[in-house]
């Protein structure tokens, strides 16, 4: 008798334990936030406390990159552990919605006894699947006032501004949940997206500030096609008006459109006075290209601040409720961005602004309190991690590996390359490529709209503006990357990378 009443609790115990081994999971995904303007990664523009907390309690992930720069195909990435040309999302154009009945890590986590949410920017043009709950923003969003679509498929209005609403909406599920079981919450931001518009709160925040132009902001693009093709300028692409902001008087701003008036008269009389002198100077060429750069840098750094606000609302959140400790936190974007490098704003290329994403990741008693690494992580990876942490079978159709191994020193040595393939042609201008990156070179496929081969040697040349493809001397080099990337592409089996590899360039 003795012996049952002290083996049943024993038991309680075991499996009350291993419950506890299960980690909560937050992944707070932004939408094109550039590493460049953190201050972890040392950027020399803003101040990121709450993002760099982050970093100091966990690890920064140096080099964190994405299979293809772009909103929804980088979340269908994320989502199912594929590339592009296996989870069938390559681009935001063209009308193809995401396959969510496919498998992801959410319907995974579900599985192993996990409640699953997806809340904020979603933009796969599909329902989310495998979620116990999800309110996303319609495409895009907006900024101000943000419709959502609830599971119903209805709409509802929020007041507010989008990055606040969605930490509230996220904090209220976090309020709601099912406390007996362990959670996988996905926090989906809006901010930095184009057009950068700030929270009234921030408006003015970096006015003062006069940023440096990057080194080659004024690049000839000599040697380079693709680049010499695109158009995603600061100077020719970027709007005065749209982008911002200086809609010459009685001229429509549409996205006044959802604001309250308290919003429309801070934000109108934030603009104008800008728009005032803007008009009064009458600038031109060179002197009109660095005002618009000075004033995207101020627009975007604005609207980083209240996601940097945010980051530190949700981190504040888990410590009030007890969860730090078995919550494991991973802050990154959906890709990089170009500030300004190469003249451009916008993302899409191999180059390393919008090919490296940040990341920063906080998972206690696994990773050791400022932790860096420089090892090659991808956005392919995160399914696998998530589930890996979850200690739930990682299926065999998932591209990734988990990078809790690298990062808590049980593995010495990641990847040696990683692949790259980028489809939207329509936008920007900015050719489909595909290519490989190794710890100093990179060998880039460009296929439609140009058809060229481009080389980088990233210890000489980090900003990439040296093309040595075909240059004397790199033949034995580009040969080794070449067969590098076939062996890639036949791993990541992209046959229709294949057939373009094995045509050569005319
Ligand atoms: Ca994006």
């Amino acid at each position: 008798m003795i012996k049952r009443y002290i083996i049943l609790p024993l038991v309680l115990l075991a499996s009350l334990a291993k419950a506890q081994q299960k980690p909560n999971i937050v992944v707070i995904l932004s939408d094109d936030h550039a590493y460049q303007t953190i201050s972890a990664y040392g950027s020399r523009y803003a101040s990121t406390p709450n993002i760099d907390r982050i970093a100091k309690e966990g690890a920064i992930l140096n080099r964190a990159y994405v299979t293809n720069s772009l909103c929804g195909p980088s979340r269908a990435v994320i989502l199912t552990g594929k590339y592009s040309h296996k989870n069938g999302f390559k681009q935001n154009v063209g009308g193809v919605a995401f396959d969510a009945s496919q498998d992801n890590f959410a319907r995974e986590l579900q599985l192993a006894g996990y409640q699953t949410a997806w809340i904020g920017k979603y933009h796969l043009e599909s329902q989310p699947e495998g979620f116990s709950y999800w309110e996303i923003l319609p495409g895009q969003g907006r900024y101000y006032n943000p419709e959502f679509i609830e599971m119903n498929g209805e709409k509802v209005r929020r007041n507010g501004y989008v990055t606040n609403v969605v930490s509230d909406l996220a904090e209220s599920w976090l309020d709601k949940r099912d406390k007996t079981k362990p959670f996988c919450l996905v926090i989906g931001h809006k901010a930095t997206h184009r057009n950068w518009m700030p929270d009234t709160a921030d408006l003015g925040r970096y006015d003062k500030v006069n940023f440096p132009l990057p080194a080659n902001f004024y690049d000839d693009y000599a040697g380079r096609k693709a680049a010499q093709a695109q158009n995603m300028t600061i100077a020719q692409t970027m709007l005065v008006d749209k982008d911002l902001k200086m809609f010459p008087e009685g001229e429509k701003d549409r996205s006044l459109a959802p604001m309250n008036p308290a919003q429309r008269t801070r934000y109108k009389a934030y603009y104008d006075s800008i728009r005032a002198d803007f008009e009064s100077r009458h600038l031109t060429g060179k002197s009109l290209i660095e005002w618009k750069y000075q004033r995207y840098m101020r627009d975007y750094l604005s609207t980083a601040a209240a996601l940097d606000r945010n980051v530190g609302r949700i981190l504040d959140y888990l410590d009030q409720h007890q969860l730090s400790k078995n919550t494991l936190v991973i802050y990154m974007s959906d890709q990089g961005f170009f500030m300004g490098e190469h003249g451009w704003f916008d993302k899409r290329f191999m180059y390393e602004e919008s090919f490296r994403t940040p990341m920063l990741v906080r998972y206690p008693g696994v990773i050791k309190p400022g932790t860096a690494s420089n090892d090659f992580i991808l956005n392919l990876d995160i399914a696998p991690t998530l589930l890996d942490a979850a200690h739930a079978a990682i299926p065999a159709g998932m591209q990734g590996r988990s990078f809790l191994p690298l990062l808590s020193g049980r593995q010495a040595q990641g990847r040696d390359a990683m692949y790259y393939h980028y489809y939207e042609a329509a936008v920007h201008l900015v050719s489909p490529h595909f290519g490989i990156r190794t710890q100093r070179y990179k060998l880039i496929r460009f296929y439609e709209r140009v058809n060229s081969w481009e080389l980088f040697d990233l210890e000489k040349d980090p900003k990439e503006m040296n093309n040595l493809y075909g240059k004397k001397g790199y033949e034995e080099i580009t040969r080794n990357l070449k067969s590098q990337l076939k062996n890639l592409i036949v791993q990541y089996q992209d046959d229709e990378a294949l057939n373009i590899f094995n045509t050569p360039v005319k």
